[in-house]
């Protein structure tokens, strides 16, 4: 188990996977230095700015998974459902610090 991440570029999306939360660290530090990736690399070229907007536990598998339904699909930003993924969000704060989670 690690981390899959989401970064969002404005109009395109990568995601990725880290091992841990050093590995992650790293990994967003290379790809604002414009070597994580030849995707992100494409466009930190051309001057966009790299948002990680969604953090999950993950395999290397779910990361691709995530790949093939479309990363922009699960942006809080860009998504179609971005209302729904807010709600779901706000509520799974919600049941968290109301100490009812399972
Ligand atoms: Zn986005």
């Amino acid at each position: 188990m690690g981390l899959v991440y989401l970064l969002c570029l404005g109009d395109t999306h990568y995601c990725g996977w880290a091992k841990n939360y050093n590995h992650l660290r790293r990994r967003l530090a290379a790809h604002a230095a414009g070597h994580g990736s030849a995707h992100t690399a494409h466009h930190v070229g051309l001057g966009k700015t790299i948002t990680c907007v969604r953090l999950f536990r993950g395999t290397v598998d779910d990361e691709a998974r995530l790949k093939k339904r479309g990363p922009k699909n699960f942006c809080p930003r860009c998504s179609p459902y971005r209302s729904v993924i807010r709600s779901v969000e706000r509520a799974s704060v919600d049941v968290a610090s109301s100490g009812r989670a399972a």
